[in-house]
């Protein structure tokens, strides 16, 4: 059966298209989960996972998994961006609109207005809001969960996905029109989770997302029956001044073989910077501090200036200019 539409759309020399998403358990209650992924069309690993876990919930629902129960009612939208999605774009393709930079949108407004205000009136009834991101073409990230100025419920609740890392940031004040702002507005509780990079589909991420997301699930009594594993890593919980941002000081090709995750010391090699052209060595880049990698650079074409890695530090470290969380990767 074909899912119901968001919203649906006309162009002017093709057939219409829609924004799917799945209402799954009791339409009686309000859902106590809503969960967005493909805001930004090029972020594929959120799209995957929010695709499969709705098939999953749907098998649960319609009693193919042993044991297992569905207990309250949740939204999943796997792809915002559908466009995007189809053409391997982080904007709306047609106007090149970021719709993170649209909400709460507007109902009688332009399209990406419209997609905006549709999504935020499906996910505003639920309690618990996830935000699913990787990052950009660029960059990789370790899956986290991010939060930005939480409440005391909100940590911790953001313990419950058994990621790595929590890690807490400060709201963005240079955009103001995200789907996270708009959330905040709505009450309840707000979660945005960075998994892998844009581009391209990383299986070992998306099982990792899945088991999160299950795992949640689970621990808030939605999902009932699952088999949790129990070898779930330990959690860490970054606070404001515990991430430290690695910037390039010079040009050059970025290699490194470096995994997120890897638990770095002080002095230890991230990667190397080769001469483009002569292919010397010119730079071992070494963590300043020690603390987990919790994302590293992927595209090798390094200037000055670049975001190189992100490294969340045990201990507090000085606040350093954060302009790429700004830009980059929400
Ligand atoms: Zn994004």
């Amino acid at each position: 059966m074909k899912p119901p539409a968001l919203l649906q759309m006309t162009a002017p020399l093709r057939e219409d298209f829609d924004i799917v998403y799945h209402d799954i358990g009791s339409s009686d209650v309000a859902p106590r989960v809503a969960l967005v992924a493909g805001i930004h069309g090029d972020e594929l690993n959120g799209v995957f996972v929010l695709a499969r876990l709705a098939a999953f919930l749907k098998s649960v629902c319609e009693g193919q998994q042993p044991g297992q129960r569905l207990c309250e009612r949740v939204v999943v939208i796997p792809a915002v961006n559908v466009l995007g999605v189809n053409t391997r774009s982080r904007r709306w393709p047609f106007d090149g609109t970021d719709i993170n930079r649209m909400f709460p949108g507007y109902a009688a407004g332009e399209t990406t207005q419209r997609i905006a205000h549709a999504v935020l009136e499906r996910t505003r009834p639920a309690y618990f809001r996830i935000d699913i991101h990787s990052s950009n073409l660029d960059f990789e990230e370790l899956p986290q969960v991010r939060l930005y100025e939480p409440n005391d419920s909100e940590r911790r609740h953001a313990r419950e996905f058994g990621l790595t890392a929590v890690v807490e940031r400060r709201m963005n004040t240079v955009f103001t029109s995200t789907i996270g702002h708009a959330w905040r507005e709505c009450g309840g509780e707000n979660f945005v989770i960075q998994a892998g990079q844009a581009g391209v589909l990383q299986p070992g991420h998306c099982e990792r997302l899945f088991r999160a997301l299950v795992t949640f699930l689970h621990r808030n009594g939605i999902l009932q029956g699952a088999p949790l594993s129990h070898d779930d890593e330990d959690v860490h919980y970054f606070g404001l001044q515990q991430t430290f941002p690695l910037i390039s000081e010079s040009a050059g090709f970025f290699v490194s073989r470096l995994g997120v995750g890897h638990w770095l010391q002080a002095g230890d090699l991230i990667g190397q910077v080769y001469d483009g052209f002569h292919g010397d060595l010119r730079l071992d880049v070494r963590a300043p501090i020690g603390g987990l990698l919790s994302g590293i650079r992927r595209q090798p074409l390094l200037f000055e200036g670049d975001l190189i890695a992100r490294i969340q530090s045990r201990h507090s470290v000085p606040e350093g200019v954060d302009t790429y969380l700004h830009g980059h990767g929400q």
